[in-house]
């Protein structure tokens, strides 16, 4: 115990004009002080009317004696306070907790006078109000703000400190009505804003803890070692909390350890943005229409002609993503689209952009197939099941992306029919065009998923034999057709690269070879231009080849 209160050494200090001894042997009035200042490490405070009664009867009770002040010698540490008097004079003294001799105040002038903790008066000046008054004041620190929401002092909205007192025991203080509303509130900013956290010096910090409450959920963040925190890119009014842990810090009079709130609250309601990632494709291409800052309750709209399909756009986090596809059928051209933000009834329009679709010379092929094998795999039947079975699977697919990175090239084989093919089978045009790509390949080659996904189609079907699909998310799909072995079923999860089946020639097929298709949703795209890709949102592969 005699140790902890070595730390905490408390003197008051009188320094006075020479010439103002009458006032001093007359006793330190009430009515003649005009105010008094307390000083300490870090701040000071001007004390209340209520406490200059204290210092008064302090003073005058005391016995001073000049004796010990030679003894002790001056004392720079404890707690100084600055009385100025009515008549323009000043008086500084100093209150210390000495290790040796207990509590004493000090004047260079009258010396050094013990005094007597359960002496009422002396119990009044040392009260709570006094210290914890003065010590808010100057250590409840200010948050600094710093970075891309520019500079801002926060005010303490939450302060609760721990500090030894007088005595040497731990208390705890909880002082909040000042800083009730200590709030900073700012206008519209940037997504993905840094922002600096700046302590007042006088406290040493030792844990900050960042908390976002948006949508009814709080979410942490995590803070640097420079007490960096980067916002929430989300588009809403977020209010975030600062705790900030101190450790045990030297108040000069005390220690103390202090846990700190602060709030402030971005303000990032931005307007929705959409962009087109290339204004120039061929067909089997494809679109990419990329929004930012829709909020939850607005959806886009693209208004276009190209190709006869809703354009549905994902979600994903706070983008929206969009694409148009391009088979073979697409409106080769210009084109005007219209990108709206759609919110309830209203609809705002965003931007209208200009694309050109390009044509492509597709192959034209001739097919020889035995009447009878024509008439058992493209029967009508053949193509109702294809209708009902195949078809449906790509309507929906998974509201997440699944792929990573680029998509791959299943097999490696010879091509021998390329996307869009038109084709003559027995020197009859068909309706169809050649949906991807023919690759042909020994039977039983295995064959790769061209990217991660889930399995949604595993099945032998009369026109395509065993077939497999895999959606990929976001609306893309790959399909494989005519295989001799399935080694996947319906739900399963696969990996880019896993083998899901074997080259074969099942369905209406003429020999071994991989039919491969790439979709987005019902639209058949190149899947070479699939493989082009990077399978990165920023970057999208522009085919112009004509
Ligand atoms: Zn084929």
């Amino acid at each position: 115990m005699k140790k902890k209160i070595t730390v905490m050494t408390i003197l008051v200090f009188l320094v006075f004009n020479l010439t103002a001894c009458d006032w001093f042997d007359s006793g330190l009035r009430v009515s003649n002080i005009d105010s008094v200042t307390m000083s300490y490490t870090g701040g000071s405070l001007q004390l209340d009317e209520a406490h200059w009664r204290a210092f008064a009867d302090v003073y005058n009770g005391a016995e001073w004696s000049k004796e010990m002040a030679e003894q002790i010698g001056p004392v720079q540490n404890g707690l100084e306070a600055d009385v100025l008097t009515l008549d323009g004079k000043s008086y500084l003294l100093r209150l210390y907790d000495d290790p040796e001799n207990g509590l004493l105040l000090y004047s260079p002038e009258r010396g050094i006078a013990k005094l007597d903790r359960q002496d009422s008066a002396v119990a009044a000046l040392l009260s709570d109000a006094v210290l914890m008054g003065a010590d808010y004041k100057s250590i409840a620190p200010t948050l600094q703000l710093s970075g891309d929401l520019g500079e801002q002092q926060l005010k303490c909205k939450n302060y609760a400190l721990s500090y030894r007192d007088l005595s040497g025991n731990i208390a705890k203080k909880d002082i909040i009505d000042d800083f009730q509303d200590a709030r900073a509130q700012y206008g519209i900013t940037e997504p993905g804003a840094k922002v600096g956290l700046k302590l007042d010096p006088t406290l040493q910090i030792d844990t900050v803890e960042v908390t976002a409450t948006f949508a009814g959920q709080k979410i942490a963040l995590s803070v640097d070692e420079k007490y960096q925190i980067e916002l929430l890119p989300d588009m809403a009014i977020i209010d975030y909390v600062v705790n900030i842990k101190s450790k045990e810090t030297d108040l000069g009079i005390y220690t103390a350890t202090a846990e700190l709130t602060y709030a402030f609250t971005v303000d990032q309601n931005y307007d929705p943005e959409v962009e087109i990632l290339s204004d120039e494709q061929t067909l089997g291409g494809f679109f990419l229409i990329r929004g930012r800052y829709f909020d939850e309750a607005t959806k886009l709209l693209v208004e276009q002609s190209i190709i006869d399909i809703e354009i549905t756009p994902y979600r994903v986090g706070n983008e929206i993503l969009a694409v148009i596809p391009l088979n073979y059928y697409a409106a080769v051209g210009n084109h005007e689209i219209a990108l709206y933000a759609l919110e309830g009834d209203q609809k705002t329009e965003l931007k209208r952009v200009k694309l050109k679709v390009y044509d492509r010379d597709f192959d034209m092929q001739n097919l020889t197939i035995s009447p009878s094998k024509e008439r058992e795999k493209r029967s009508e039947a053949a193509y109702a099941q294809y209708h009902e079975r195949f078809m449906p699977v790509r309507e929906t697919s998974h509201p997440e992306q699944l792929w990573e990175g680029a998509f791959i090239m299943p097999i490696e084989g010879r091509q021998t029919t390329d996307y869009g093919a038109k084709r003559k089978v027995n020197d009859a045009l068909t309706r169809y065009r050649h949906n991807g790509i023919d690759l042909a390949a020994p039977r039983g080659t295995d064959i790769k998923a061209s990217n991660s996904g889930k399995i949604v189609f595993s099945e032998e079907l009369t026109l395509t034999g065993n077939t497999i699909i895999i959606d990929h998310g976001l609306g893309f799909f790959t399909y494989y057709l005519h295989l001799h072995e399935r080694y996947v079923a319906v739900g399963d999860d696969v990996e880019k690269g896993q083998i899901v089946g074997t080259v074969g020639s099942t369905g209406f097929s003429t020999g071994p070879h991989l039919h491969f298709t790439a979709s987005y949703h019902l639209k058949n795209i190149n899947p070479y231009l699939l493989l082009e890709w990077d399978g990165e949102w920023q970057d999208w592969p522009t085919d112009t080849t004509q």
